[in-house]
């Protein structure tokens, strides 16, 4: 699309710039984020501590079959469980686009026992991360099964964090010169408001607990949501239930539509409301008796570690004001936050944000005044608001993610990204549609998948 272009400031230093200089940087987690993070920041000379409070590298991707004990994770005195992987999950996107930019996610360099295929299963995601921590020799910067408890700025404008490691009784206090944020976007759930909910008698799930379709056998499902998990969840469970019936705010109130390819799964509306004798109304005027509702409306940003006195907010899922989505005007270039854009290929825009912020820290990137960052991030919002997106789309990319990502990439004096990398992703989008059941495993961008091993083969010296 044309319109919600990143704005495409560019800040050059006046004068000559400083020497870059070293900080004491904290990471918080060790996610696909916190790792190419840690990477980059220590590359430029900083010296890095990275907080994680699970016992593995790779955030969302340790997967566990475990979920929390209050399936809707409303909860608060729950444990928390932050993978939201299903047991099935294979990628959404072709391993070619998902790899970071410098570190091959090639099918040639699958060992035995892992999964060649192009879209792989989560465990092979997995395998590239830790292999990613190694071969970069990351380890040792990271402390596991330690929690970040709370990030506040003291008088001199520093960073306390303060941590607490796993079995310890006490919390750990510690100054650092900044703190780079990579906590994920994808273990706290929104849950849909449904008239009537409270005095529903069926089960409730949101798909954070989402693991296996065993226990949906025979039940007739709803499945709240129409984007990626909703699509994956519904599928897997149709095989096992009596009625899978999934809730779209983008349907019309028109009567539902059965879902080609399934005689027991049908489109709908949005929820009218439910009601105390276990039925369900849809917008649409049908009425089912429903055993589960199965929550797949997404998640929230959350940063319950972080003081900030309201400079940063989240509002409907917009955090904010941040510059590129990165730096908070106010507390730049010490706080930052890396990983927030969605609807993109992750990775790579990760890697490049996290070698700008790396160079914004050392003061080797200029970066511009409060006044221009500010108006930055309100030119942002002018334009959200023009093409009718509500707030909670505000770090959604889609296709501006590769303007972003040139941006980024200029910024730092890194060449554009390669062209292959957006053809492949507008194919993987087009094709996920075309061929909804088997994209997975049937393709016409095949073409170009020799231009990225080529591309890779710059990296596997
Ligand atoms: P995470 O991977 O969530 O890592 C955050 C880390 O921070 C975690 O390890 C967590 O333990 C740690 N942490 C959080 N709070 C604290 C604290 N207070 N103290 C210390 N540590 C803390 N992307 C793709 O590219 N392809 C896909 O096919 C794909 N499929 C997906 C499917 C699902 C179901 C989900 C949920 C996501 C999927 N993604 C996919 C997106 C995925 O989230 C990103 O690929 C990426 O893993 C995000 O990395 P991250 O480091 O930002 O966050």
């Amino acid at each position: 699309t044309s319109v919600l272009m990143p704005p495409s400031t560019s800040f050059v230093a006046a004068g000559p710039t400083p020497p870059p200089s070293s900080r004491r940087v904290a990471v918080i987690g060790a996610g696909a984020s916190g790792l190419v993070a840690a990477r980059e920041l220590r590359r430029e000379g900083h010296r890095v501590v990275v907080f994680e409070r699970g016992a593995a590298a790779g955030g969302t991707w340790v997967y566990t079959p475990a979920a929390e004990s209050d399936p809707l994770s409303v909860d608060p005195r729950r444990e928390i469980v932050h993978t939201s992987l299903y047991d099935s999950l294979r990628t959404n996107l072709p391993r070619e686009c998902m790899s970071f930019i410098d570190y091959p996610f090639s099918s040639c360099l699958s060992p035995a026992g892992g999964d060649p295929r192009r879209f792989p299963v989560h465990s092979e995601v997995l395998r590239y991360l830790q292999d990613f921590a190694r071969d970069f020799d990351l380890y040792g910067l990271v402390r596991f099964q330690t929690k970040v408890e709370r990030v506040e700025r003291d008088r001199d404008g520093r960073w306390q964090v303060r941590s607490k490691r796993t079995g310890d009784p006490g919390e750990q206090s510690e100054v650092f010169d900044g703190v780079v944020v990579c906590n994920g976007h994808y273990s706290e759930p929104r849950i849909a408001d449904i008239p009537g909910i409270h005095t529903w008698p069926g089960k409730q799930f949101h798909s954070h607990n989402y693991r296996v379709p065993e226990p949906f056998t025979d039940k007739v499902v709803v499945i709240i949501g129409n984007s990626a998990s909703a699509f994956d969840i519904s599928r897997e469970i149709a095989r096992y239930a009596r009625e899978v019936h999934i809730s779209s705010r983008s349907e019309p109130d028109e009567p539902s539509r059965k879902q080609p390819a399934y005689d027991n799964m049908w489109l709908h509306s949005t929820i009218a409301g439910t009601h105390k004798d276990g039925t369900v109304v849809f917008k649409d005027g049908s009425c089912i008796h429903v055993d589960v509702i199965m929550h797949c409306s997404g998640y929230k940003y959350d940063f319950p570690f972080l003081e900030t006195n309201n400079i940063v907010t989240v509002d409907d899922n917009r955090v904010g004001p941040l510059y590129k989505h990165i730096f908070p005007p106010l507390l730049a270039p010490s706080l930052a936050f890396i990983g927030l854009p969605w609807k993109v290929a992750p990775f790579p825009l990760f890697e490049l944000q996290s070698k700008w912020v790396a160079g914004v820290l050392s003061g080797r990137i200029a970066h511009p005044t409060v006044k221009e960052m500010m108006d930055d991030v309100k030119a942002w919002y002018s334009e959200i608001k023009a093409a009718g997106w509500p707030k909670r789309y505000t770090h959604n990319l889609s296709n501006n993610q590769f303007p972003y990502n040139n941006w980024l990439a200029e910024q730092c004096g890194h060449p554009p990204v390669e062209e292959w990398r957006q053809l492949m992703y507008v194919a993987t989008s087009k094709n996920r549609i075309a061929r909804p059941e088997n994209y997975r495993d049937e393709w016409d961008d095949g073409h170009l998948i020799p231009l990225a091993e080529e591309d890779f083969q710059k990296f596997l010296g």
